[in-house]
Parts: structure tokens; C-alpha cells; sequence
């Protein structure tokens, strides 16, 4: 197989897509909680694992299968919680991992959100992954990295004005 003409611009085009997503999860994660973006990062890419599955893999292995779906989201932030690992959080991961369906959800060939309950596909016919639509995302990204950077700096200030010998404590484990 080579790697040039239409199969390149695929890759390009895939990469430039996990990339995207990456860089949603990120945001969203630095704008609406505490945690490190990296585990919004991790959760947000984390259902493109299915483009490394063979190809001739069929529904729900394939592509926008059984790792778009709610069902997958739940079971991966699960796994979060129980690796208690207190500063990733199970809802920044699953923050990433909606975020990540949500995006998908604006192609044509859109999630399965619900599968295996319903095999029916939330598709808005857009190309969210190219021209406008990643102008958007990339746009909103920036906003959202902005917004989250000036709160925490707002909250540092303020935290190391009263209690700068104050460690952060992570969750104890409850069982
Ligand atoms: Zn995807």
C-alpha cells in the first residue's frame, strides 16, 4: 500500500481529526473542572482507538463502533475510578469521552450513542472534521483554554494569599 495521493490526504485528514478532539477535551477539561487536561486529553482521543482495529472488523468493531457509545464512555470512566488515581477524576475523563461523541455526532455518519439499546445514529450532516466546522472547534478550544487559565489564575491568587502552606489532599480511597 502506498502512502500518497487520496490515502495520505485520509491520514492527514484522521490525524488533523484526533488532534481536534484532543484539543476539545483539553479545553474542556481546563475550563470546567480542577483536573490535569491531560486525562480530558486522554478520554477525548481515547475512542479513535477503533481506527487501529483491522479493517475487515465489521459493526460494532469498526470505525464509530462500540468505542463511540455511551455504554463505552461509562465503562472507560469506570475503569478511571477504579484505578483510584484521585487527580484524574472519572469526570474529566468522561468530559473528554461525551466531547468526543458529541463532535463525531456532527458528520455524516454521526454515533451510535445509544448502541447496544438502539443502533440509531445521531448524525448531523456536517463535516465538523474539516473547513468551518474545525475552525470552530479550534476557535472555541482557544476560548475555553483562555477562560479556564484566567479563572485558575484568579484562584491561585486568592489561595496563596490565605493558605500557602495548605497541600493538596487527595480523595482517600472509601473501602
Ligand atoms: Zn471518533
Amino acid at each position: 500500500m502506498s502512502l500518497s495521493g487520496p490515502g495520505l490526504e485520509h491520514l492527514a485528514y484522521l490525524l488533523f481529526a484526533v488532534v481536534t478532539h484532543a484539543a476539545v477535551g483539553y479545553a474542556l477539561v481546563s475550563a470546567f473542572t480542577d483536573r490535569p487536561p491531560r486525562a480530558g486529553v486522554v478520554g477525548a482521543v481515547l475512542p479513535d482507538v477503533d481506527l487501529l482495529f483491522p479493517l475487515a472488523w465489521t459493526f460494532p468493531f469498526d470505525h464509530r463502533g462500540l468505542t463511540h457509545t455511551l455504554a463505552f464512555a461509562a465503562a472507560a470512566a469506570a475503569v478511571v475510578a477504579l484505578a483510584r488515581r484521585p487527580r484524574w477524576s472519572a469526570r474529566a475523563a468522561a468530559l473528554g469521552l461525551c466531547s468526543h461523541l458529541l463532535v463525531d455526532s456532527f458528520t455524516k455518519s454521526g454515533v451510535a450513542w445509544l448502541y447496544p439499546l438502539a443502533t440509531e445514529r445521531l448524525a448531523v450532516a456536517a463535516s465538523v472534521h474539516s473547513g468551518w466546522g474545525a475552525a470552530l472547534l479550534w476557535g472555541f478550544a482557544a476560548l475555553a483554554v483562555a477562560a479556564g487559565r484566567r479563572s485558575s489564575d484568579a484562584g491561585e491568587t486568592a489561595g496563596s494569599a490565605t493558605e500557602s502552606g495548605m497541600s493538596e489532599t487527595p480523595d482517600a480511597p472509601r473501602f
